[in-house]
């Protein structure tokens, strides 16, 4: 079966080299001190092998990718990215990432496609770069690592962000990261701030935001994706709806013009990366349906060979063509 992997990371040497200094500077926020201590800048031989393989987007991914039967990659620029760095130079840095990504899409026709990066910091700049990332560089949609600087992408100041990737039809990858400055603190004892927890707490946080603030009214065609079975989203849906209903009737929240999970339906698709569970994909796709679930392998992060073999394993062969590779066919227009 072909297979096509939609969260697939990779960074560049200048960007890693601009993490380094803002670390040394000692004005790095703390999610990032801890992400950066223990996988990003780790010592150890596993840490050394995941960050050359983030810098190597030609021969050797290509020769891994043959390996493990990946088809295709959908790249993105590894979290938290550009986002944890000064506004100026994270815009810069953004844009150098993406030509660096749209030369190896080029390099490797069919095989590697791009997300476009971008710097919440400036959210003009931003909107001109994922118009063009989708106009000039082929790009197939925007990767963002959740907050910036504990904000989020509901806050009116990232509202041309949002409309330019409705406008240019381009899903937005919202991909996990370091748990905001407000949530960490209690997330920092025991390495909870991580992938093993943190990260899809701040992430379902972000989603959340976006529904609860009424963005899909604002953007009804606006598409995101989440990671790792919907960052838990799925498994909370109907007590969502239910405490929705209640709390917008006794005046407690503000009313939507639909469900919560309506909105998670129609604006978001997941995807299973790092998650080889499948009650969790069996829930999901009773949830959503299999048609919104798609497969991601989460390279370099985690094993590629136990993602191939779980999707492998999906018993029906249409869920299975279609979380493999059909959902992301047509998503991402390959
Ligand atoms: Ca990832």
């Amino acid at each position: 079966m072909k297979r096509i992997a939609v969260e697939e990371a990779f960074i560049t040497p200048e960007i890693l080299a601009a993490m380094k200094r803002k670390l040394e500077s000692g004005s790095a926020e703390l999610g990032f001190r801890l992400l950066a201590e223990s996988i990003l800048f780790g010592t150890s031989p596993g840490a050394q092998l995941m960050q050359q393989r983030l810098l190597d987007i030609g021969e050797g991914r290509i020769a891994q990718m043959d390996a493990t039967g990946t088809d295709v990659q959908i790249i993105s620029l590894t979290s938290p990215g550009i986002q944890v760095l000064d506004a100026a130079e994270a815009t810069a840095l953004a844009a150098h990432s993406n030509d660096v990504l749209a030369q190896a899409t080029q390099r490797f026709p069919g095989r590697f496609y791009g997300l476009t990066a971008v710097a919440p910091q400036e959210p003009e700049r931003a909107a001109d770069e994922i118009e063009r990332g989708a106009s000039k560089l082929g790009m197939r949609g925007v990767i963002i690592n959740s907050h910036t600087f504990g904000q989020y992408l509901d806050e009116e100041q990232f509202t041309p962000l949002l409309a330019a990737a409705q406008a240019l039809n381009q899903p937005i990858y919202l991909h996990p990261r370091d748990p905001s400055p407000q949530m960490i603190q209690p997330m920092a004892a025991y390495g909870l701030f991580s992938a093993i927890w943190g990260f899809a707490i701040e992430t379902g946080l972000h989603a959340m935001r976006l529904i609860f603030s009424g963005t899909f009214d604002k953007f009804p065609n606006l598409k995101f994706l989440l990671g790792h079975m919907g960052e838990a989203l799925p498994f909370w849906l109907q007590r969502i709806d239910n405490r929705y209903l209640v709390m917008s009737k006794a005046g407690a929240l503000k009313p939507l013009k639909r469900l919560p999970s309506e909105y998670f339906k129609d604006n978001f698709l997941i995807t299973t990366s790092g998650v080889t569970s499948m009650p969790a994909l069996e829930l999901s796709m009773k949830v959503l349906g299999a048609e919104r679930i798609l497969y991601a392998a989460d390279y370099p992060y985690e094993s590629v060979e136990e993602a191939v073999a779980f999707v492998d394993s999906i018993p029906d062969v249409e869920a299975r063509a279609a979380i493999g590779y059909r959902n992301a066919e047509r998503l991402f227009r390959l």
